[in-house]
């Protein structure tokens, strides 16, 4: 079975073919040629028409009605997105069968099923970007949540009364313990730095000021990660985005984080996601192949 994957989001859309007999291949990065919901149904477009596939599966940046593969809400990263009901238009479009969900829940199924969740059958992914996502994982399946909309864990306040947070809330986690906010934070001390990557070169020369704000932003990292932990008790967290492939930061969480929970979870194990960028197209394809094998033995 071959299954035509897509990852969307605001600057980039990523596209692989994904077969169960080989894995991943085909993998391409694609620039948007036109704005917002147009450029993204012309990557599709392109893709779907140079080459054979039994399936499409979308894993997108936005709330995701997946029930319906319909895109629930979505910033103006991808203008007049919201709204676009991807299902419907390429079920029509090409005939075969589409499964649309969330980006960060896409990513978790992939890690879950073929990266750092493989032996867990329950955890809690957090990715850490431009902001902070979550997704809860139960039995090897995504929690949802009554809106489908559960695990905003970048939402849980942190900080009273704290700075505001693109949501309109004050003191999210989200605004603190993303990668964006450490970048604006080193840039204070050094204002050529523009990325994690270029955090972390500092940080290995031994510039001890950037040593210092990493160590306060992982602080951040562990509020949210306390409360986490309290609620659910999992057995793993598996901790996402570019800035986590850092073993500094990984090594320090799980140190820190035993020191500041109950003794009762003294055991959570966090681990860095295994997948990198290529997790959200896993995800996407395995959700198509499972919905696909259902329907064959209904
Ligand atoms: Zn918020």
């Amino acid at each position: 079975m071959k299954i035509l994957c897509f990852d969307i989001g605001g600057t980039l859309i990523k596209s692989a073919i994904y077969d169960e007999l080989v894995g991943l291949t085909n993998f391409e990065e694609h620039k948007y040629q036109l704005i917002g919901r147009d450029g993204v149904l012309k990557v599709i477009d392109d893709c779907a028409l140079a080459c054979e596939f039994d399936g499409i599966g979308i894993s997108t940046a936005g709330l995701v009605d997946s029930e319906r593969g319909c895109i629930m809400l979505c910033s103006e990263s991808i203008p007049n997105y919201t709204g676009t009901k991807l299902k419907d238009i390429l079920e029509e479009k090409y005939n075969k069968p589409v499964f649309v969900a969330n980006d960060v829940n896409s990513a978790a199924l992939g890690e879950a099923h073929f990266g750092a969740g493989k032996a867990y059958k329950d955890f809690i992914c957090l990715t850490y970007g431009t902001g902070v996502g979550g997704a809860i994982v139960i039995n090897k399946e995504i929690y949802a949540g009554n809106n489908g909309a559960a695990a905003e864990i970048g939402h849980i306040i942190t900080h009273l009364n704290g700075e505001r947070c693109t949501c309109g809330l004050k003191g999210c986690y989200n605004h603190y313990a993303s990668t964006t906010n450490l970048v604006n934070m080193c840039r204070e001390i050094d204002i050529n730095i523009a990325n994690g990557r270029d955090v972390f070169a500092e940080f290995d020369k031994g510039n001890k000021k950037i040593k210092e704000v990493i160590d306060a932003w992982i602080d951040e990292i562990i509020y949210g990660l306390v409360t986490v932990v309290h609620i659910f008790d999992p057995a793993v967290l598996i901790l996402g985005g570019g800035i986590m492939s850092q073993a500094y930061i990984i090594d320090e969480i799980n140190k820190r984080l035993k020191n500041a929970v109950l003794n009762s979870y003294k055991d959570v194990v966090v681990l860095s996601a295994k997948l990198g960028n290529t997790a959200g197209l896993m995800g996407a394809a395995y959700n198509v192949i499972v919905h696909m094998k259902r329907d064959m033995s209904i």
